[in-house]
C-alpha cells in the first residue's frame, strides 16, 4: 500500500521499513497471546484468498479474557490483524498489516468459544472482535458469531465501520451488540484524524438500528484534534440518526500507552507531544452529548 499524506501533511500511513518491522510485533502478544491455536502451515497466498472468502482461516493478531472493557460480562476479545484506517492515536498499528497475523481455523476459535461459554452465560458476557478492523475478515467472524449465538453466547463486534459494505444483512443478524467508533464529526475531520471516510459508519451505525441491534458508541477525546466543540455536536447528530439503537456513549481520554509501539516500528508518530484532556474539557464533552438526550461513560 502506498503512504499517504494527511491535511496536516506529516502523517505517512504505511511505510517499506514499517511493513518489515511489524513483523517484530506480529510476536508481541496481549495477555491471552495465541496460546492454544494450532497455525495452518503450508498457506500461499491463492490460499488465503480463499480463506478471506470462505471463512475457514482468520488472521489473528491476538486474544485475551477480559472483563466489562469490550461488552458487558466476561468476554473474550480476539484482536483481528488488518486495518484500512490508520488513526493518529491508533495503540495498535501492530494490528495494521492483516499478512502479520497468525492464521487460526474457524472450528479452532469456536472450541475457543466453546470451552468458556459457561463463563460467559454466568457473567452475561462473550465474545468480541475487535482489531485492528474485524470488518475485514467478515466471513470469520460471522461464521465464529454464528456458531456463538448457537451456543447461547453473547457477540459483540467492535469495528469503526469503515468497511460497512463487507458486512451483509444476514452477518448483521449475528451481532448482539457493536462498539461503534465514531472518530468524527465531518468528513474533513474524519479524514485528518483517520485518513479515511466518516459515512460508511453512519451507513452501518443506521443498518444496525434498522436491524433492531444495540451501539455502544466510542468517541476518542483528542486535545487539538478531536475536541472541537462543532465536532463533537456533529458527532452528537451523528448518534441520533443511530435511534433508538445508542445504548451510551463512551468518552474515551487520549492517553500515550500507544506510543511505544509506533516508536518501534518505525512509524512517524503525530501526536508525539500531545496530552490527554483536562478533566475541564472532558466535562464540557460530556455536557455537549448528555444535552442531546445520550448515557455518556
Ligand atoms: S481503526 Fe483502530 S486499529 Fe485501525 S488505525 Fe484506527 S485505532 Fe488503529
Amino acid at each position: 500500500m502506498p503512504s499517504t499524506t494527511t491535511a496536516a501533511g506529516r502523517f505517512r500511513t504505511t511505510t517499506p521499513r514499517m511493513l518489515r518491522e511489524s513483523k517484530t510485533y506480529a510476536k508481541q502478544m496481549l495477555m491471552g497471546g495465541l496460546s492454544g491455536f494450532e497455525s495452518p502451515i503450508g498457506l500461499d497466498r491463492r490460499d488465503r484468498i480463499r480463506a478471506l472468502k470462505t471463512g475457514d482461516i482468520g488472521f489473528v493478531h491476538s486474544w485475551d479474557i477480559n472483563t466489562s472493557v469490550d461488552g458487558p460480562g466476561t468476554r473474550m476479545t480476539v484482536f483481528m490483524s488488518g486495518c484500512p484506517l490508520r488513526c493518529q492515536y491508533c495503540q495498535n498499528p501492530d494490528t495494521w498489516k492483516m499478512r502479520d497475523g497468525k492464521p487460526v481455523t474457524v472450528e479452532d476459535m469456536v472450541k475457543k468459544v466453546a470451552r468458556y461459554q459457561d463463563l460467559f452465560k454466568a457473567t452475561g458476557g462473550g465474545i468480541t472482535f475487535s482489531g485492528g478492523e474485524s470488518m475485514m475478515q467478515p466471513a470469520f467472524v460471522s461464521r465464529v458469531f454464528r456458531a456463538a449465538r448457537e451456543m447461547g453466547v453473547h457477540t459483540c463486534l467492535d469495528t469503526s465501520g469503515f468497511l460497512n459494505r463487507n458486512y451483509t444483512d444476514e452477518m448483521i443478524e449475528d451481532i448482539d451488540l457493536c462498539l461503534l467508533d465514531v472518530k468524527s464529526g465531518d468528513e474533513e475531520t474524519y479524514h485528518k484524524v483517520t485518513g479515511g471516510m466518516l459515512a460508511p459508519t453512519i451507513e452501518f451505525g443506521k443498518r444496525l438500528d434498522k436491524a433492531g441491534k444495540k451501539i455502544w458508541v466510542r468517541f476518542v477525546l483528542v486535545p487539538g484534534l478531536t475536541d472541537a466543540e462543532e465536532n463533537v455536536e456533529n458527532v452528537a447528530r451523528i448518534c441520533e440518526e443511530f435511534g433508538g439503537a445508542i445504548e451510551h456513549i463512551d468518552v474515551l481520554g487520549f492517553h500515550q500507552l500507544g506510543r511505544p509501539k509506533w516508536h518501534e516500528l518505525g512509524i512517524p508518530y503525530p501526536l508525539e507531544d500531545c496530552k490527554g484532556p483536562s478533566a475541564k474539557l472532558r466535562e464540557r464533552v460530556v455536557k455537549q452529548f448528555e444535552a442531546h438526550g445520550f448515557k455518556v461513560y
